[in-house]
């Protein structure tokens, strides 16, 4: 019914580094090619957690959306925004917050993980996160959200909010009543076994009751055309479908090590920036730690007691990472030349990044204007949802 659309997106709390670039923003670039994509900056996000420094967002959320042009997300493909930039996400969150049960948030599994980890004390805001990142896709009507694995908790609670915004506010005049009618019309057996698995659907969220209730409806052979369409209609709660329960894409999580060889995270500090320059690498790799035992005179030496050979590994092909495990083991290969190889290889990843990057360093207007447009046509989107969500909510009234 609405158009295939797929939302992503990031929080401007750190720098991208390479970790980043094999992980969520490879698949982003796929994912361009293939399907129109909403990708935007967080920022409100963003705020939830780090509302004592938002004086720093501005600045992350311009590098970051150029880190993204810089590694190839394209504007003709997709379309680049600033969360805050369109105000209608508020608004949306402000609404969905009123129908939300406080239980779905106080054990949403983000909300408890980030309370459990952080000695911050949780904010209203930090609460209701997940009303704020439901409002994000919601807003677009998507019928996608691509998330972190360990996210995917929230496209069910996005899910909920918007089966329950349209069980809630859906219906058509007298739609209640004439779908009761239209109940009693299957019989008393089908009619109690419908209601059942309809309640089990819109409290639980169980697939298997829909499937099974639309199963009734499909072998209830009396009921008029219309009738059928409407209790079609009942079982989801709503004629009208105002807001797009979205399905969740997985983003693959990063494989790529730090030059200390545990993951690539800004927090630990042994991350390769996207756009790192070569004489930066070359300093971070050449303090990297080798296999102690190849210092101590030995000639061969053994690539899993080495942070290099991790990341050689997930920088290179097969072919090549087992050549220098090969030179490694037999003393052919020198530290010295492995970590040039090393080198190479992130070059070679960052040469066209950097070359990207340049065009909108030498013109940062550009950038200005890609994000002003995709404000523009992300604002467009949202303003027609909240059109219907305010008609539906009878909160479209004048003055
Ligand atoms: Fe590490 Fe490479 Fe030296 Fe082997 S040759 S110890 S993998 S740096």
């Amino acid at each position: 019914m609405y158009p295939e659309r797929v939302v992503s997106s990031m929080r401007p709390t750190e720098s991208l580094h390479l970790g980043h670039y094999f992980g969520g923003l490879q698949k982003w670039l796929k994912l361009q090619a293939e399907t129109p994509c909403m990708f935007f900056v967080a920022d409100w996000q963003a705020l939830t957690t780090h509302f004592d420094d938002a004086q720093s967002i501005e600045e992350k959320s311009w590098e970051m959306l150029l880190d993204w042009l810089a590694a190839g997300i394209d504007p003709s493909q997709a379309t680049l925004f600033i969360q805050s930039h369109v105000p209608e996400h508020a608004e949306l969150h402000l609404l969905l917050s009123m129908a939300t049960p406080l239980s779905w948030l106080q054990e949403s599994p983000s909300f408890l993980a980030h309370v459990a980890k952080s000695s911050q004390a949780a904010s209203y805001a930090l609460l209701g996160e997940a009303c704020l990142r439901a409002a994000d896709v919601l807003i677009y009507r998507a019928s996608s959200v691509a998330l972190a694995p360990d996210e995917m908790d929230a496209v069910a609670m996005m899910g909920e909010m918007a089966r329950r915004f349209n069980h809630l506010y859906g219906k058509e005049k007298d739609f209640e009543e004439k779908s009761q009618l239209a109940v009693k019309k299957l019989g008393s057996k089908r009619a109690k076994l419908y209601m059942e698995l309809r309640a089990e659907y819109q409290e639980q969220g169980i697939d298997e009751a829909l499937a099974q209730a639309k199963a009734v409806l499909d072998d209830a052979q009396n009921l008029s055309m219309i009738d059928r369409e409407r209790l079609f209609g009942y079982l989801e709660g709503s004629r009208m479908l105002i807001l797009v329960e979205p399905d969740g894409l997985e983003l693959p999580p990063s494989q790529m090590p730090g030059f200390d060889g545990q993951p690539m995270t800004y927090a630990l500090k042994n991350h390769i920036a996207l756009r790192e320059t070569r004489q930066s690498v070359e300093r971070k790799v050449r303090s990297m730690a080798t296999d102690p035992q190849r210092t101590q005179g030995q000639l061969r030496g053994n690539p899993t007691h080495c942070s290099v050979w991790p990341m050689q590994r997930a920088m290179t092909n097969a072919e090549s990472s087992e050549r220098v495990r090969q030179g490694c083991i037999s003393g052919r290969l020198s530290c010295v030349e492995c970590k040039r190889m090393l080198c190479d290889a992130i070059a070679l990843v960052q040469e066209p990044i950097h070359e990207r990057a340049q065009a909108y360093l030498d013109d940062p207007s550009l950038v200005r204007a890609i994000v002003a447009d995709g404000c523009d046509s992300a604002r467009k989107l949202a303003q027609e949802t909240m059109r219907d969500v305010r008609d539906a909510m009878g909160l479209n009234y004048s003055l």
